[in-house]
Formats: structure tokens, C-alpha cells, sequence
């Protein structure tokens, strides 16, 4: 059994912030399928943190209100059994697999890092450091 970590807005559901998107194909039926195949699924999603990025808190009500929305959801899907992690005290949650769009795999190996840098520097739209980096590379290329 492994627990597993989903992402809600983009991985779930269509990304529509500050509204919700549409169920993906094939989402609700995947969470159900993990389920019956033993593994713990559960809900870990930043629209849930009660606190905004830059770390203000938000509205008690409000994050309520959204907890329930997203609660209304998951039990309309017939994904009652599905648990939301909400408890930021306790930091990350133990997870053996996160799924979230905003996710990168890191191959954990040495070497690891030189391999993934130019693409996340892509994923986030730097693309003057990722320019750097490739130029960087070239040269050490060219030096061997
Ligand atoms: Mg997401």
C-alpha cells in the first residue's frame, strides 16, 4: 500500500482559478482504481492552504467555504472516502508519490541535477538562465 498525494487545480480538474475547472477524463475513475487497488489516495492542494503565498492568513470563513466547495465536489464525484490534507502544522505529508502538473520527476541518481536543470528552468519560464546554462554546458562540451 502507498499513499498517495494528489494535486486538485490542473491534476484533477481543468485549471480555472479562482473558480473549478472541469473533471479530466479519466480522473475520477483513476482515484477510485488506486483506491480499490489498495493505496491510500488523498487530496493535498495549495487552494485548501489556510494561508495565502505570501503567507498572510486567509479568511477563516472563506477557506472554509472553499474547503467545503472542494469537499461538495469530491462527494458529488462519489470520492467521499477521499481525505483532504489540510494540516500545514504538520508540514509536508508523508507521501510515497506526489501527482501534481506543477510537479518535475527527479531521478535521485548523481548527475541528477545537470540533467533536470535546463527543463525546470524552462517549466518556469526563465528562459535567460536557461539560456545560461546551455551555454555554460556547450563550453565544458567543447573543453573535453
Ligand atoms: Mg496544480
Amino acid at each position: 500500500m502507498s499513499r498517495i498525494a494528489v494535486d486538485f487545480d490542473g491534476t484533477l480538474v481543468t485549471k480555472a482559478w479562482p473558480g473549478i475547472g472541469e473533471w479530466f477524463p479519466g480522473a475520477i475513475r483513476s482515484m477510485h482504481e488506486l483506491r480499490e487497488a489498495g493505496h491510500h489516495v488523498f487530496l493535498y492542494s495549495s487552494r485548501l492552504n489556510p494561508c495565502w503565498p505570501d503567507g498572510r492568513e486567509r479568511d477563516p470563513g472563506e477557506w472554509e467555504a472553499e474547503l467545503r466547495r472542494v469537499r461538495e465536489m469530491l462527494d458529488s464525484a462519489g470520492l467521499a472516502w477521499m481525505e483532504i490534507f489540510t494540516d500545514i502544522k504538520q508540514g509536508k505529508p508523508h507521501f510515497d508519490l506526489l501527482i501534481d502538473d506543477k510537479a518535475m520527476f527527479f531521478p535521485g541518481r548523481p548527475g541528477s541535477w545537470s540533467k533536470i536543470l535546463p527543463a525546470v528552468l524552462l517549466k518556469v519560464g526563465d528562459e535567460d538562465s536557461f539560456e545560461a546554462v546551455m551555454a555554460e554546458a556547450d563550453r565544458r562540451t567543447e573543453d573535453e
